[in-house]
């Protein structure tokens, strides 16, 4: 792309808000954008979220375009793909950067393939290349064995998606001005192939897993729905949402919505309690940017010591109601 300038982000509303992703990108593309000397965009697309554009010059974009269109209020692939085309083209940005949400696991691959460019997908680090001035995207490689650098040398934008509270937001400030634009749909409604027919509200009990700081995990050694329960005390006293590993799900114990790792939801809590889960690559691809792990597990041996700050070896049935006490102690 032709003279690409800028860093553009896809931000996304929820509740009539920026979501948390959009703040953390907003901050971290900042950082980008002044180490490049280039300007910091923020798109956003929807129906009903020009009320956000404010916000996002507050939080650090020295443009927002708007994307108004009653025909883009539910996510749909193929209006959000073209949308975006559009965009891109329009302003031809060196960099697009969104969060690793549901919305963008399913538009980001499908917009890189529309643009001839790549996608890094879960990024978990960026940064500039002092020499090439290129975007360094860290991400998780062979199941969440190892990490590798991915530079996109021969297409803009440079595109990475990147997983959640590995940047930091900047803090909101009314004061910033910046440029607010409205960008037409320019959607043909007599090709959009697909239509929302419903959408289901996931009825979420607590606080959401992906906005938790700390995260209480239950594995396959819990060994019944009941065991799963002992979790739920933990989780109300340390106010944290209630995760699991695959087989607790696949089993019924709980819902598969509340899994966690390569096949699930991931996961970067301040803190990450893992109970009777073992630690293995697919598990820990969803968790191990947490900021502290603790482990409890009967087997020394067990991977997920070799991945926690801290460790009981015990059986839960014993670790868990001392350790649950102990906690309500300290957070009285
Ligand atoms: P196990 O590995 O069986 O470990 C149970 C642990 O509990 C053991 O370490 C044991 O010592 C401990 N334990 C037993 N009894 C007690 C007790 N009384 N007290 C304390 N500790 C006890 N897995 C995921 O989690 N998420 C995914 O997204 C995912 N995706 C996958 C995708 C693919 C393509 C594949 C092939 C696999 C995937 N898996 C995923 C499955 C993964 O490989 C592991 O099988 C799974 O993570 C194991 O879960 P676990 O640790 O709960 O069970």
């Amino acid at each position: 792309m032709a003279d690409s300038k800028g860093v553009l982000i896809f931000g996304e509303v929820v509740d009539g808000k920026l979501s948390a992703s959009t703040l953390e990108l907003l901050g971290g593309g900042r950082g980008l954008a002044d180490t490049l000397g280039e300007p910091l965009m923020l798109v956003l697309v929807g129906s009903g979220v020009a009320a956000c554009a404010k916000d996002g010059i507050a939080y650090g974009a020295n443009k927002v375009l708007v994307v108004e269109d009653a025909a883009l209020k539910e996510y749909t692939n193929d209006a959000y793909v073209n949308v975006m085309e559009n965009v891109v083209k329009q302003v031809t940005p060196n960099i697009l950067l969104m969060g690793m949400t549901p919305v963008v696991r399913d538009l980001a691959p499908r917009l890189a393939f529309r643009l001839g460019t790549a996608v890094s997908m879960d990024c978990l680090k960026l940064e500039i290349d002092s020499s090439s001035k290129l975007l360094l995207m860290t991400r998780p490689v062979f199941g969440g064995n190892a990490r590798g650098v991915y530079v996109c040398d021969k297409a803009k934008p440079q595109m990475a998606a990147v997983r959640a509270k590995v940047m930091d937001p900047k803090a909101k400030d009314d004061s910033r001005t910046g440029e607010v634009v409205n960008v037409a749909a320019g959607l043909d409604a007599s090709k959009l192939k697909m239509k929302n027919v419903a959408t289901k509200k996931e009825q979420v009990a607590g606080i959401k897993l992906e906005d938790a700081d700390v995260v209480v995990s239950g594995g396959r050694g819990l060994a019944s729905a009941e065991g799963f329960k002992l979790l739920q005390p933990l989780a109300t006293a340390l106010k944290a949402a209630v995760g699991a590993s695959r087989p607790p799900c696949d089993n019924g114990w709980v819902s598969p919505s509340i899994q966690i790792g390569l096949t699930g939801k991931i996961v970067s809590p301040s803190l990450y309690i893992a109970v009777a889960i073992s630690g293995s690559s697919q598990h820990m691809a969803g968790c191990s940017g947490s900021k502290n792990i603790i482990a409890i597990n009967k087997d020394p041996e067990a991977n997920i010591f070799k991945e926690a700050r801290f460790g009981v070896v015990g059986d839960f049935n014993k670790v868990l109601p001392a350790f649950t006490n102990k906690v309500k102690e300290l957070v009285k």
